[in-house]
């Protein structure tokens, strides 16, 4: 429709009109070319900057972006580069986590050494076994053997690098005030060991030494002096038990070797369980110090433990090495050796972790 009515209004144009018209339709073409320059060179000069936004843009649009665009707009190009770098996002999320984390390098403890207990047994109002002279007097306290042969071995063990719970260090007894300590409804000797028992585990000790002598009499009262030797207990119902058995065997070999280093042949009495004196009456008499719990025994020892009987007072010459300072030392020694002895059949048997194990 638009194209048929062109048409027509051409057909009827007169001729000089139509002369007038194409005069100024040159005109306006002179008019429109210049505007059509101007209007490219204004292009042509303000494009630079909106048309190459990127290096890479720029570098690809070359060809079909005119020459003159580089020529005509020089000083816009170095003012490219800005346009990239601003993006500052990744960079401060990965650097600051891992240098702190670095605490694996402290772990290189020296070993604790093993904590022993010493029981000097006896002591206070409890003096053990006691030796009268021919006047009546008393001579020797097994109290007092225990203690000094006790304070002998503290410092031998000391030197040797072991630490070391002495129960006690003087004449006295732990429970001076007479509780009853196991809770038994009866206060007797037991109330004393329990309280020892206690001490220990408190202390965490490792390995238990009590120390104490023999004696005997028989039952008519008459002495004998003749009845000795050297003897080791230990409790076999305890899930240490076997620790406490090789402890107590090497007590006993030891004790004997220094004797007989001393010119002393005392007999071997061996190592016993300490319900070696169990009765019909009394079936639980395990050593308080050593055994399990049972209706005596409120909280038993917690570590391989012996009590050891080295010597008997009532025997003559047992009686005179007890007395004699350097038989005390060299039995102090023996002892020493045997715990020596013992802390290295652990690193043979490379199980070194559960010295100190529960019921
Ligand atoms: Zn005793």
């Amino acid at each position: 429709m638009a194209s048929k009515r062109r048409n027509d209004r051409e057909m009827h144009l007169p001729r000089g009109l139509e002369r007038d018209l194409t005069r100024v339709s040159i005109w306006r073409c002179g008019t429109l070319l210049m505007l059509l320059a101007a209007a490219w060179y204004l292009l042509a000069a303000c494009s630079p900057s909106a048309t190459s936004p990127t290096r890479d843009s720029a570098a690809s649009a070359q060809t079909t972006v005119a020459v003159p665009m580089t020529q005509m707009a020089p000083s816009k190009t170095p003012s490219l580069p800005p346009t990239v770098t601003p993006n500052p996002t990744p960079e401060p999320t990965v650097t600051p986590v891992p240098p702190t984390a670095t605490p694996s390098v402290t772990p290189s403890p020296t070993p604790v050494p093993p904590l022993i207990a010493i029981d000097a047994g006896h002591g206070g109002r409890d003096l053990g076994a006691v030796i009268v002279n021919e006047r009546g007097r008393i001579d020797v306290t097994e109290s007092n053997i225990n203690l000094a042969l006790a304070i002998d071995l503290e410092g031998i063990l000391l030197e040797r690098g072991y630490r070391v719970f002495m129960v006690r260090k003087g004449d006295y007894e732990l429970n001076e005030e007479r509780r009853d300590v196991n809770e038994d409804g009866v206060v007797d000797y037991v109330d004393e060991l329990q309280a020892r028992v206690d001490a220990i585990n408190e202390a965490g000790a490792d390995l238990l030494l009590s120390i104490h002598q023999n004696s005997f009499v028989w039952p008519d009262g008459s002495s004998a002096p003749d009845v000795g030797g050297t003897l080791t207990f230990y409790c076999a119902d305890r899930s240490f038990s076997d620790k406490s058995l090789r402890f107590a065997q090497l007590v006993q070999a030891e004790i004997l070797a220094a004797f007989q280093e001393l010119g002393h042949d005392i007999r071997d009495r061996g190592v016993l369980r300490d319900t070696e004196f169990r009765t019909a009456a009394n079936p639980d008499a395990y050593l308080i110090l050593l055994g399990p719990e049972t209706k005596r025994i409120a909280r038993p020892s917690q570590m391989p433990g012996i009590l050891s009987e080295p010597l008997f007072l009532t025997h003559h010459e047992e009686l005179a090495l007890v007395k004699d300072e350097t038989a005390r030392r060299r039995l102090s020694v023996a002892y020493a050796d045997a715990i020596d002895a013992y802390y290295a059949s652990l690193d043979h048997a490379n199980e070194p972790s559960d010295e100190t194990s529960s019921e």
